[in-house]
């Protein structure tokens, strides 16, 4: 069977090679007479690989010494509520960036553990850009300020990280992992969702600077608890073991293309030749401001339904799948996630311009 061109924005495109060299490996695991799925999470073979996928992350990710890597499940949206259950323990309070559905999610959550305080928002205009923010608008008693880094649903993305001085940043860096180089050092605490640069759903990455680990209250359920998966090296309970292992392979892969940076600047050509056939169409735009776009997640409209709903089903006739856009934003939306290959791009492009000659 022919493979398609997968736009979806999660569970996402894996690279093939990835799969390919899982497909080799799901019987017969290194000789082992067992799949990864079937292997103890505390056996040898397991144990190498957890501990490979951290070492290839930490490689990519230039992660500093100082931070604990937690391969561990729940997805970000649990990490919506572990986050203020842990870091809320000095005063209570922190600092939120509203800038799209997954971040109001977010601030929905940590408001039932504290004080939560939205210093920047984009709302106000559809969450079309990002909104600035400074030091100054921090609170420097907040324990903590969040920020969502790609926001899927919109389209958006900083372009800058916001500078939060002493106060740790926590990012939610689900949709944007991995797809550019970024200074870890910035950050205090990152989380991501596995099933969009990572690997398949079920695996939740965190990266948490080791100051912050500690910090949870007596009656903290010890899965919520970061010291819990810290000590242990996630291994407390069974872990999504054969996420962890489909992780290492993406890891690998990454590097073997040359690591982040080299990926960047594919992922920078992927989004300049879509963004560009936007700004070109007579039909389609985008509606994120220019200085605010992710690199990731393309939403586009036009101005009828019907060109968008004919737009979509033409384009899965042609192995273009999933660019329906989220019923939030409408439209169409194309997730170029690292393992999009700028082959698809191109598809994608060629297939609007035919369908703009088709309808004009
Ligand atoms: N944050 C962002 C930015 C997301 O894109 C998503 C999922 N698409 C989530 C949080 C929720 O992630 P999960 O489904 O892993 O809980």
């Amino acid at each position: 069977m022919k493979r398609v061109y997968n736009f979806s924005a999660g569970p996402s495109m894996l690279p093939l090679q990835v799969l390919e060299k899982a497909q080799e490996e799901v019987v017969n695991y290194r000789n082992s007479g067992m799949s990864v799925m079937e292997l103890s999470h505390r056996s040898g073979l397991f144990t190498d690989i957890i501990t490979e996928a951290e070492k290839l992350l930490r490689e990519l990710m230039a992660i500093p010494e100082g931070y604990k890597v937690l391969f561990i499940q729940g997805g970000a949206s649990q990490q919506f509520a572990t986050v203020p259950m842990n870091l809320l323990g000095k005063n209570g309070k922190a600092d939120y960036v509203n800038t799209g559905s997954w971040s109001k999610k977010a601030i929905k959550e940590a408001k039932k553990f504290g004080t939560i305080r939205v210093i920047a928002s984009s709302e106000d205009d559809n969450f079309t850009y990002i909104p600035a923010v400074d030091r100054s608008m921090i609170d420097p008693e907040a324990d903590y300020v969040h920020i969502t880094t790609n926001n899927t649903i919109e389209g958006t993305a900083y372009l800058e990280i916001p500078d939060t001085g002493d106060v740790p940043l926590v990012a939610d860096m689900s949709s944007n992992i991995l797809s550019e180089e970024i200074d870890v050092s910035k950050f205090g605490l990152i989380y991501a969702g596995a099933q969009k640069n990572i690997g398949p759903a079920g695996l939740t990455v965190v990266i948490i600077r080791e100051d912050l680990i500690g910090r949870a209250p007596e009656n903290c359920p010890a899965m919520l608890d970061y010291k819990t998966h810290s000590e242990s090296g996630s291994l407390y309970n069974t872990p999504p073991t054969y996420g962890i292992y489909m992780a290492k392979l993406v890891f690998e892969w990454l590097k073997s293309l040359g690591g982040i940076k080299e990926m960047e600047k594919i992922n920078r050509k992927k989004a300049q030749i879509l963004y560009h056939a936007l700004e070109e169409s007579s039909i389609f735009k985008s509606p994120v401001r220019k200085d605010s776009r992710s690199l990731m997640n393309i939403p586009f409209v036009s101005d009828s339904t019907e060109l968008d709903a004919a737009f979509v089903k033409e384009a899965q006739s042609k192995g273009l799948e999933t660019l329906k856009g989220h019923r939030s934003v409408g439209g169409m939306r194309a997730s170029i996630y690292n393992a999009m290959p700028i082959e698809g791009v191109q598809a994608l492009v060629t297939f609007m311009n035919d369908f703009e000659t088709n309808y004009e």
